[in-house]
């Protein structure tokens, strides 16, 4: 499927450490740097590819997932297509919540283009 190709190589171009899952369910394993001071360093989620906008997967994520799952290492994160379309939920500093690829890459649909491609 295209779509994960793509998302292999958006991690690549972005410097997220991945590799695929073998869980059931579930595609990828991606670890993202966080230098806040609360959190270890880096996050880490299991990314399951499905092809739906935002609003769609947030719905889902919720449908799916209960609040113990969605807090627990690694997060299960549904991605669609491109870093807009992305949810899942963690603690993060001190807070945390929603979160989507968007708001951890400044340029992430710059790269999204680029992974279409390279
Ligand atoms: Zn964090």
């Amino acid at each position: 499927m295209f779509l994960k190709l793509r998302w292999a190589r958006f991690f690549t171009l972005a410097g997220w450490d991945w590799r695929l899952a073998n869980q059931p369910g579930f595609d990828f394993i991606v670890t993202f740097p966080c230098g806040h001071s609360e959190c270890s360093g880096s996050h880490t989620l299991k990314v399951r590819i499905c092809e739906k906008v935002y609003d769609a997967l947030a719905r889902r994520h919720g449908e799916i997932y209960d609040v113990d799952s969605m807090y627990s290492i690694p997060h299960p994160a549904l991605f669609g297509d491109g870093p807009d379309n992305t949810y899942w939920q963690m603690g993060h500093g001190s807070g945390g919540g929603c979160e989507t690829v968007s708001q951890w890459i400044a340029n992430a649909n710059r790269l999204w283009e680029r992974a279409a491609h390279e």
